[in-house]
């Protein structure tokens, strides 16, 4: 095959994953960046001597990330240093209760029988569980394309098919939780892994109680120096690779004539032709804003309008000029009233009244990351999609001081006092930096099953040579998945090539 000229729109982890697997396949890829930034989501910000990852902290699924940089030729333990982190997380509850998530064995059982030891061999039952979920559901919802009934009659597996009426899969992961333990603590630290791709545990369907045996299994690491660090690498090894990087390049429409993509038109006017665009711009924007020239059957105005995005965040970032001893490198302080917060986040679209704070220091295991005596904080709280009932610009102050307080009355005190650098992102400021619409984080929800199987599919039906990759379409957001989305769209184009 000569080398055909892929273009694709933002320099997301999504788009330079999927420039890594086309140009492995022998195409000319070029990236178009409306940011000075690569990376996206997983970006960067720099002040004082303090360093703060302003998305992903957390990396799961590392095979996914290391296969990313094989085929691009590199090995990721030549890029990144990958460092497990023990504790994985810390937990705290409004009546005092603290546990240490390790994934250390020994550790963990020993923490479940100090805080809740009728629920201690209920975890790994709750493990298995995830176990078998992963096995019955991963090769085909997360590794192939199942939007292409070929590839989806390839994978099914009639054997682990079988057993999904027994994995109660249509139940709501608050159910199952439920269902295994007898802890309130408990169940409301496994329903927290429902937000890990935006979404509410008592909607979201049960399938994603995989989320901890994923954890488990395949570990929670940090990137020495930072999570930004992967954002670098990558375009790093793409650029070895032939691949061209555009910063500052916005693109204003994909350019669709006779029912195929012919190329893009950039903000400047300026068309550049191709064979094939991939938009790594969250897929829902991408309709709404960069195909004036498409009849958009499916994803019609209305119908754009009544798809229910992830949940975006409020994120304070602190530079601390103390040390806060109490903290791990994550950190979540829980709120009394989890169901109340889910339906102040996604039915009555307010900010939580009395919300679950993350709290991320990697200063805590990484000097590198704030100046000595001081603190990195990312304290995020999820928080409803931009919406037209407030702006979030009016909300943020008053919103920061209430977060700022509970820490306080969760034992943080004095970190008012203590802050010496200070940022906020809200989810306005998440849909005008990355394009993301109404400023979800991971594009859609997966809080019902229309949404989590029926997001805009990686080939898109509309155009030929038009393909989605990123956390907009399938397999859903987060760093390992819209890895993996970059590797089906790349095959994908391959196969409409031939
Ligand atoms: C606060 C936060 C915390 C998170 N925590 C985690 C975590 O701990 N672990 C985890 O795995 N995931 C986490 N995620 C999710 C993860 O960051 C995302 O799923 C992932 O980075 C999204 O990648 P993407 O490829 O979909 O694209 P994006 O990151 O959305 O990138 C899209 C790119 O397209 C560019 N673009 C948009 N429009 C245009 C245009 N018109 N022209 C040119 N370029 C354009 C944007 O500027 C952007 O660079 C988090 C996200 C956030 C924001």
């Amino acid at each position: 095959m000569g080398a055909r000229r892929i273009i694709i729109v933002g320099a997301g982890l999504g788009g330079l994953s999927a420039a890594l697997h086309l140009s492995a396949r022998g195409f000319q890829v070029e990236i178009l960046e409306k940011n000075s930034t690569v990376g996206g989501k997983l970006n960067r910000m720099v002040a004082d001597g303090y360093s703060f990852d302003t998305g992903p902290s957390l990396v799961t699924m590392p095979d996914i990330l290391r296969e990313t940089f094989a085929v691009g030729g590199a090995r990721l333990e030549d890029c990144l240093t990958l460092q497990p982190l023990d504790p994985i997380c810390r937990y705290r509850w409004p009546d005092g209760a603290q546990l240490d998530l390790s994934s250390d064995v020994a550790k963990t059982s020993a923490e479940l029988r100090r805080l809740a030891p009728q629920d201690e061999a209920a975890f790994f039952r709750f493990l298995s569980y995830g176990a078998d979920l992963y096995a019955a559901t991963a090769p085909v919802f997360l590794f192939n394309d199942f939007r292409d009934w070929r590839n989806l009659w390839r994978q099914l597996d009639g054997r682990l098919l079988r057993q999904l009426p027994r994995l109660a899969t249509l139940r709501t992961v608050a159910d199952r939780t439920a269902d295994f333990f007898s802890s309130p603590h408990l169940r409301q630290l496994f329903n927290r892994y429902a937000t890990y791709n935006g979404s509410s545990p008592y909607r979201a369907q049960a399938t994603f109680c995989l989320i901890p045996y994923v954890e488990f299994a395949f570990g929670a690491w940090y990137v020495a120096g930072g999570l930004y660090r992967i954002a670098e690498a990558l375009a790093q090894v793409a650029r070895e690779r032939g691949v061209k990087i555009h910063a500052e390049a916005p693109v204003a429409e994909i350019v669709v004539e006779d029912g195929a993509a012919r190329g893009i038109r950039l903000a400047n006017g300026d068309f550049l032709p191709a064979d094939a665009v991939l938009s790594n711009a969250d897929s829902l924007y991408t309709y709404a804003k960069l195909l004036p020239g498409l009849r958009r059957r499916a994803y019609s105005d209305d119908r754009l309008a009544r798809i229910e995005p992830s949940c975006s965040g409020f994120i304070l970032l602190l530079g601390t000029a103390r040390k806060l001893d109490a903290l791990a490198h994550h950190n979540i302080f829980f709120s009394s009233d989890y169901p109340g917060e889910f339906a102040d986040i996604f039915d009555r679209l307010t900010p939580p009244v009395d919300p679950t704070i993350y709290v991320c220091a990697t200063s805590r295991t990484d000097p590198t990351q704030a100046p000595p005596g001081g603190e990195n904080l990312f304290v995020m709280v999820n928080a409803p999609a931009v919406c037209d009932a407030y702006d979030w610009d009016d909300v943020a102050p008053s919103y920061r001081d209430r977060i700022i307080a509970r820490l306080a009355a969760a034992g943080l005190t004095g970190l008012a006092e203590s802050v010496v650098v200070e940022d906020i992102l809200t989810p306005k400021r998440f849909a005008t930096w990355f394009n993301a619409h109404r400023g979800a984080i991971y594009g859609l929800s997966s809080n019902s099953l229309r949404n989590a199987f029926w997001r805009p599919p990686i080939r898109a039906r509309e155009a030929r040579g038009l393909y989605f990759v990123g956390g907009g379409t399938h397999p859903g957001g987060g760093i390992p998945l819209v890895l993996l989305s970059g590797k089906i769209a790349a095959a994908a184009v391959a196969a409409d090539a031939r």
